[in-house]
């Protein structure tokens, strides 16, 4: 008689149960994805921490998930073990002057599933300045730190102080923000256009350092920004910038001057309001991770066609692609 494999399940010391065979779909903020294997959600840094060091033990590929707000994940789904990030812990603390005795800007300390807006809205209900751009920026510390979130002219990078990581070799690390070689929506702890499950770095926390200012003045702009943001974005589920800016130009504006906005591929279009972002106006089964490929591609194509400019993927593809 054939048995089936027995499931996993890390120790009960971890306080985390595996679940199997589940919907990423609803978790991602394009409502697209396939199943995980084994998936688990954690709220606290210590079960986050255990459950990496359980699954590199017993060799099981894992990938970390924020907000689901820059990851297309396949049809076919994740092979290995999703871990869904809702450690959110967020807290300002003082300056350590005995480190800085001449500077006594205090730090925004936030765990890696903390909302990035939710950071930013407590450094600005404080008066503190330095987050405001990131008031309206879906998705955890966590992404944003992988990959250099930015808006209104600010990024992760300009108030970044450090992270905490647990690093390859399974050890807890400080790393500070000067070492994670930053630039335009990367850092050396982004894994590239498509990944799967595997075994590197999870971010654990971040401090950012942040301004004393006037709470009127900080509050203002939040507040612009985010009308900007309700005027200019569409509301449909979408991934936000499908593409990165090219160097002196905007993929929206290219993908519109394409003749693109509007356009069609199954359920996904190319938003009328943002050309730059692909929506899914049907929700969870309204459209199909192949449709957002096949739709990244034509756009690629046609904008290079019209004007010899190569449109590279802000997005991440996840999991199993067969296309
Ligand atoms: C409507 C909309 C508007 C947007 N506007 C902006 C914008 O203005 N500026 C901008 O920069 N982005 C924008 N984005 C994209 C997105 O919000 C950012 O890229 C965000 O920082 C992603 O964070 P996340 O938690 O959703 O990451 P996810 O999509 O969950 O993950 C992204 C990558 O980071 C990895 N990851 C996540 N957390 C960890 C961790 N703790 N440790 C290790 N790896 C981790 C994941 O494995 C994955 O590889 C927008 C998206 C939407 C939907």
């Amino acid at each position: 008689m054939i048995t089936a494999p027995a499931v996993l399940q890390p120790p009960a010391s971890i306080g985390v149960a595996l679940e199997t065979d589940k919907s990423l779909a609803g978790l991602t903020s394009i409502k697209i994805g396939g199943p995980a294997d084994y998936f688990a959600t954690v709220t606290h840094p210590h079960q986050l921490l255990r459950l990496v060091r359980w699954a590199r033990g017993v060799k099981l590929p894992y990938l970390i998930l924020g907000g689901g707000s820059n990851v297309l994940i396949s049809d076919a789904g994740v092979r290995g073990l999703v871990i869904h990030n809702r450690c959110r812990a967020i807290r300002i603390d003082p300056a350590p002057c005995c480190v800085f005795p001449l500077d006594e800007r205090p730090f925004l300390f936030a765990e890696s599933g903390a909302a990035l807006a939710g950071a930013a809205r407590t450094s600005i209900n404080q008066g503190l300045s330095g987050l405001e751009w990131a008031v309206s920026v879906p998705g955890t510390v966590g992404g944003a730190v992988i990959n250099n979130a930015g808006a209104h002219g600010g990024e992760v990078k300009d108030s970044l102080w450090d992270v905490m990581l647990l690093g390859d070799a399974d050890e807890v690390q400080t790393v500070r923000a000067s070492d994670l070689a930053y630039r335009y929506r990367h850092s050396r702890l982004k894994r590239g256009e498509s990944i799967q499950g595997g075994f590197g770095p999870v971010v654990l926390s971040a401090n950012f350092r942040l301004s004393p200012g006037s709470g009127e003045e900080i509050r203002a702009k939040a507040q612009g920004f985010l009308e900007h943001r309700r005027r200019t974005q569409p509301v449909e589920p979408s991934l936000g910038s499908t593409f990165t800016n090219p160097p002196g130009d905007y993929a929206g504006r290219l993908i519109d001057a394409a003749g693109l906005r509007g356009h069609r591929v199954g359920g996904i279009e190319v938003s009328r309001t943002h050309a730059n972002f692909l929506a899914n106006a049907g929700g969870v089964g309204g459209a199909c991770a192949a449709d957002v490929l096949t739709m990244m591609a034509l756009i690629q194509a046609r904008v290079y066609e019209r004007f010899g400019v190569e449109l590279e993927a802000e997005i991440q593809r996840v999991g199993e692609w067969t296309q």
